[in-house]
């Protein structure tokens, strides 16, 4: 097969012709429309110095929106010294340490937290928060810090808690299908351990994220469309709440109708309802056969039309993702492929032989009647994982398309029927602006990112992605979806969640109100705190 044969030749591909975006011809960005520049941008713009260097960290306490007042340099100054007590050299106030502890992987500008705790326990993190909440000192929970719309940017400053150290795999149990982890255990590091149990864990963020920040996201990834979002994949958690307290969230029970579902409560609270230290997991079992698949679209509709049928069809698709035509030419760049440089799909099948077999023919007599060609499948291990591991770096591939520039990376999520309609939208957009905008996506689902490739010291592209990023979110919102399938809100997305949720968002802080009424925890992220 072909593109099996490009896997293993990597060295001997030709030179592909030129993404539409090449670093050697930089979009030439026309004058920003008046109603988008200076101190008419949208407020998460206009409250960034756009003309300073990415690398400024921002010291100021009152320049995001949103952030707890009335903290001074007094109140970590008095905390210190009682952290220091228990955690000793795993209290940081190093430059290095808070440097790394300043930014995600979005555009957000980096903020330096005061100090940085490392903990070890529950009992740890539990200390921690009731001597914090005690003087008023913000504290943000850090897990692999790969999120994308500036979640563990501590805004406030104060102490970042790093639960990078809880590492510890605590139970596997193959009767039951589940494992208990601590927080800062990543998600391959589970995969590795318990590999020889026939059983694995699906839910794949692109990044080797912890499980205390994918569940703190609500995170899904590839997977999804089969498995479910950690939303689905969550037993129950141990949490430290914002004054110390330590509760424990369901059971290993599969089911249970007892009270409130405070597990989902904390899944997608962004840290901002409280510290996660311990996950009970649902496990699955590896299917007995794999297949990958790739197909080649001249238009994205014919692509979209098919990961719709399919869908509808009711093929247990385990993993079905568009590229367009711009990421795939930059992956090719990156990952020295040679896939066809047009809208594709990849797609991935799970089931017995048969039922591989059976899907991949259906996925494909549906893709030729949409256009599709190039229809091509391996059940080889080497050539899946060489091909989604290519998927998986996508996010790099892009910066390849503008050396120096950096990535902002926007997600949406629509029902299903209405993905042709948001991704002809956007795409149209996106062919009238100066910025490269390439699309990818797990669309099984319905949700896909679009990802803007800018310079951020440059205010017209940040305007510009800006204006973009709007008329996504808006249609989204149009259509009956949301403004985020998977990276959350942090603080990128936060007028978007007023948008979506209206009233909806005064039932969210009166829950933030009854369990962090300091607001010390991640203050300035998912909405503004009233009096903040
Ligand atoms: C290349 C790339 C691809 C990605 N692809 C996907 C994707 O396909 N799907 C997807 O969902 N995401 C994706 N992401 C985003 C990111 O990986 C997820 O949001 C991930 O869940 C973040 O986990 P983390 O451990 O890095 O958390 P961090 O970035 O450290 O923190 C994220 C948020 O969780 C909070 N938090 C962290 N740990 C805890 C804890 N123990 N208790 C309470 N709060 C906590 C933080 O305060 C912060 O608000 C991608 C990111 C990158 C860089």
């Amino acid at each position: 097969m072909r593109w099996r044969r490009i896997l293993h030749n990597i060295h001997y591909t030709t030179p592909k012709e030129r993404p539409r975006w090449s670093p050697d011809t930089p979009p030439v960005p026309p004058e920003p429309p008046a109603a988008l520049s200076g101190g008419n941008l949208p407020a998460s713009t206009a409250s960034r110095d756009a003309s300073a260097d990415k690398m400024t960290f921002i010291r100021s306490k009152r320049r995001q929106p949103g952030v707890v007042m009335g903290k001074n340099e007094r109140s970590v100054d008095l905390v210190l010294p009682e952290l220091e007590a228990f955690l000793g050299a795993r209290l940081t106030t190093g430059k290095a340490a808070r440097e790394q502890h300043s930014r995600d992987e979005s555009w957000h500008y980096p903020v330096l937290p005061d100090a940085v705790a490392f903990a070890r326990s529950t009992d740890e993190v539990a200390r921690i928060l009731a001597i914090c909440h005690r003087h008023g000192v913000p504290v943000t929970a850090w897990g692999a810090g790969t999120a994308y719309e500036g979640h563990p940017i501590p805004l406030a400053g104060g102490i970042t808690v790093d639960l990078s150290e809880m590492n510890r795999i605590l139970r596997v149990s193959a009767e039951d299908m589940d494992a208990t982890v601590q927080a800062g255990v990543r998600r391959k590091q589970l995969n590795q351990y318990i590999r020889d149990t026939g059983l694995f864990f699906p839910i794949d963020p692109g990044a080797d994220a912890t499980f205390g920040g994918m569940c703190a996201t609500r995170a899904s990834g590839t997977n999804a469309v089969r498995y479910g979002t950690m939303r689905e994949n969550v037993l129950g958690l141990t949490v430290v709440l914002a004054d110390g307290r330590v509760i424990r969230t369901g059971t290993r029970a599969r089911k249970s109708s007892a009270g409130y579902d405070l597990t989902r409560l904390f899944i997608g609270s962004e840290g901002t309802l409280g510290i996660i230290t311990e996950v009970t997991l649902r496990l699955h079992g590896r299917p007995e056969a794999q297949a990958a698949a790739i197909c080649s679209f001249g238009a994205l509709a014919g692509a979209v039309d098919t990961v719709i049928q399919t869908i509808q069809a009711g093929v247990p698709i385990a993993r079905i993702e568009l590229l367009d035509d711009v990421m795939v030419a930059a992956v090719n760049r990156y990952s020295k492929l040679d896939l066809p440089e047009k809208h594709m799909l990849l797609l991935e099948f799970h089931g017995s032989p048969a039922s591989v077999a059976e899907q991949a023919q259906t996925v494909q007599a549906l893709a030729a009647e949409n256009g599709g060609s190039d229809f091509q499948w391996t059940d080889r291990e080497e050539d899946r994982n060489r091909l989604w591991q290519a998927r998986h770096d996508a996010a790099h591939a892009c910066k390849l398309i503008r050396p120096g520039c950096e990535n902002w990376a926007t997600d949406v999520c629509v029902p299903i029927s209405k993905l042709a309609e948001i991704i002809t939208y956007i795409r149209a957009e996106t062919e009238r602006s100066f910025l490269p905008a390439p699309i990818v996506g797990h669309v099984g689902d319905g949700n896909f990112h679009m990802v803007f490739v800018l310079d951020p010291k440059k205010p017209e592209e940040l305007a510009e992605a800006e204006r973009l990023n709007r008329l996504l979110v808006t249609k989204a919102l149009e259509l009956g979806g949301t403004c985020t399938g998977e990276h959350g809100i942090g603080c990128g997305k936060l007028e978007f969640l007023e948008l979506e949720h209206g009233p909806g968002v005064d039932v969210m802080r009166a829950i933030k109100q009854a369990l962090d009424p300091r607001n010390i925890l991640n203050p300035g992220k998912v909405f503004k705190v009233s009096g903040a």
